[in-house]
């Protein structure tokens, strides 16, 4: 990798939920709360606060399936209009509470590799980049 700093992908550790610096310690304490501190390198989570953007994100992504998947089955299936309500809130429910996660995982991964100046890097830690490895298995 370019300037020598090795890190895990936001993507990959968001996937995963998993500590934006490590990628290995658990990012999550409950459904969408984040823990205080990562549990192997110690980084302090507490000042994460992606705010709303991932609901937007995941209104965003969810309803741009389900509209179309209404429309779908309701053209190509002779079913009542209820059936096709049900289905649809079922997967906008779904789709909404499965990505949710993962996209709360991302925006908290993506802003502290790209944030210079966030209050990740003023609270302590190694600061970006600079991943003690002393603990590698
Ligand atoms: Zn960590």
């Amino acid at each position: 990798m370019a300037g020598g700093v090795s890190r895990p992908s936001p993507v990959s550790t968001g996937l995963a939920c998993r500590c934006p610096r490590c990628g290995r310690g658990r990012l999550f304490s409950g459904f969408l709360t984040l823990v205080e501190r990562c549990e192997v390198c110690q980084l302090d989570l507490r000042v994460a606060d992606s705010g709303d953007g991932p609901a937007v994100f995941v209104i965003f992504i969810v309803l741009a399936i389900a509209v179309p998947f209404a429309f779908a089955i309701w053209a190509w299936f002779d079913w009542p209009a209820w059936l096709v309500m049900v289905l649809t809130s079922i997967l906008v429910l779904g789709g909404s509470l499965g990505l949710l996660r993962p996209a709360k995982a991302i925006l908290v991964a993506l802003q502290f590799w790209h944030r210079p100046q966030n209050s990740f890097h003023q609270s302590g830690g190694s600061g970006r980049g600079t991943i003690d490895h002393a603990n590698d298995d």
